[in-house]
């Protein structure tokens, strides 16, 4: 029997790398973990959580205007403080990454810090000292992607916009995803003029056709422009910005560009090649139903190795992978019925599948959707609109759909994601009894099928 150095050795402490790490180590494992930057990884450094928390900052905005609906007079128009938002948020996220180192070393994980290489089947190098496994896991994330263009040195990724210096008073965000409309959402809400162009006819390709129709039509209420059906040709300084040029040959200026336009998975400079891990299609590292590699001891998970790249299905797969290594045993993940939000202003909330996929895998469904002036805003004077909408299978009454855009809808799909996840029916829906007065009692009261 070889002996080595660690039960399991991980490359990357970002969701998914830490928790594997902390949970094989808890199993009594002999763990090892390759950090190069912060702890947290992308989730905590430059995603998930500096998003939400500039996401609340944005949402005060609102709350200010509003309040004058409701008797509160300011004695002041408000100020935003970008530069102390920054501070605050680097203070939260440095406190984060305390959390997460204090978390490894309690759990006995010893922390490597460092770029890691993979040299063989069962050796990584770090800063020229080599360790052994018996398995290795290589959890290195993504990275955001550009396309080739002119001027390509002038735009910033999602991971420079939580500290632009100074605050863009125009704003472009090139992409169509949920990053992009993030972004769009925050800035615009913190006082930035944001326009943002998308190559598509639609934003938010994969979700419901009503929602990324509903959604958009909000945002363009909100302030921000939204072009459709357009492409970036290039990009120059001009005497006033940034001067896009599109491919029709009109031109945009502003103080900031953002790409938002797609993540590619890390795995270059990883030694991959050498050790005979194969990626597939997209670039990404291929792997089986229990993320196990081309190579037998080398497993992957999150984002350089998933399709769906979100922290709470990077923490899943490393359980995953850490059970069938050192506890219960092998078993597959459920991708389906998988919740998700975007925190766009309003927010969406999703779970299951869409109108079309649903006939696409199904056949014959039902579908059920309202729209309506939430309570909130008939005092606040907003003009904001709430959409809900259930797709129910017919032949089963299964709600096999659950989409909504409005205040707090990830809150609220988290919630019913449970019940579909259990086969709730539309019949077990009717005869749960609502929460009055909330937006969310919609779901529980929707009665009259769309026609069609
Ligand atoms: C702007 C933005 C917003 C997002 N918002 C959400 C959200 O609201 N909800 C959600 O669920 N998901 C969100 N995500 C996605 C989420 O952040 C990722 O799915 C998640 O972080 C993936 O975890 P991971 O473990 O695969 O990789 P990461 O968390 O990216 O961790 C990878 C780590 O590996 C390290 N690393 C890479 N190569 C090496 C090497 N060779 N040696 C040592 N270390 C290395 C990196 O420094 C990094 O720390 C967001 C992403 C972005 C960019």
């Amino acid at each position: 029997m070889p002996t080595f150095d660690f039960d399991l050795f991980v490359i990357g402490g970002g969701s998914g790398g830490v928790r594997a790490a902390r949970m094989a180590a808890q199993h009594g494992a002999r763990v090892g973990l390759a950090e190069a930057a912060e702890l947290g990884g992308t989730c905590v450094n430059v995603g998930c959580i500096p998003k939400k928390l500039y996401s609340y900052a944005a949402g005060y905005a609102e709350s200010f205007e509003e309040s004058a609906g409701y008797g509160w007079k300011l004695p002041e128009a408000p100020q935003f403080d970008w530069a102390y938002l920054k501070t605050q948020r680097a203070k939260e996220i440095s406190r984060l990454n305390g959390v997460y180192a204090s978390l490894l070393m309690n759990s006995g994980v010893t922390l490597v810090t460092g770029w890691a290489q993979l040299v063989d089947g069962h050796t990584i190098e770090v800063d020229g000292k080599r360790h052994t496994a018996r398995h290795l896991l290589v959890a290195t994330g993504g990275t955001p992607y550009v396309p080739e263009m002119p001027g390509r040195e002038h735009i910033v990724t999602s991971d420079a916009m939580f500290d632009l210096a100074p605050f863009p008073k125009r704003l472009l965000v090139v992409g169509g995803g949920y990053i992009a409309c993030e972004f769009a959402s925050i800035f615009n809400g913190l006082g930035a003029k944001v326009t943002q162009l998308h190559r598509r006819a639609h934003l938010l390709t994969g979700f419901d056709d009503d929602v990324r129709q509903f959604v958009a039509n909000e945002m363009g209420k909100a302030g921000i422009e939204v072009r459709l059906n357009v492409e970036v040709a290039s990009i120059a300084r001009g005497s006033h910005g940034l001067v896009v040029t599109l491919a029709r040959g009109q031109q945009v200026e502003a103080d900031t560009v953002l790409f938002a336009t797609g993540r590619v998975p890390n795995t270059q400079g990883l030694g991959l090649e050498a050790a005979g891990v194969a990626l597939d299609e997209r670039g990404a590292i291929a792997v089986d139903a229990h993320y196990r590699s081309s190579v037998p001891s080398i497993y992957a998970v999150g984002d350089v190795s998933t399709r769906v790249q979100l922290t709470p299905v990077a923490l899943a797969e490393a359980m995953v992978v850490v059970d069938a290594l050192f506890g219960k045993g092998k078993r597959a993940l459920d991708y389906e019925y998988i919740p998700t939000a975007v925190f766009t202003h309003p927010n969406i909330g999703t779970c299951g599948y869409t109108e079309l996929d649903a006939r696409a895998r199904f056949g014959e469904v039902a579908v059920f959707s309202t729209e309506f002036k939430s309570l909130r805003h008939t005092l606040s004077g907003r003009g904001e609109r709430t959409f809900m909408k259930l797709v129910v299978h017919k032949a089963t009454d299964r709600v096999v759909g659950l989409h909504m855009v409005g205040a707090d809808a990830g809150e609220i799909v988290q919630g019913f994601a449970v019940a579909m996840r259990a086969g709730a029916t539309k019949a077990l829906f009717d005869s749960t009894v609502g929460i009055h007065p909330t937006a969310a009692e919609e779901f529980v009261t929707m009665r009259e099928p769309m026609p069609g």
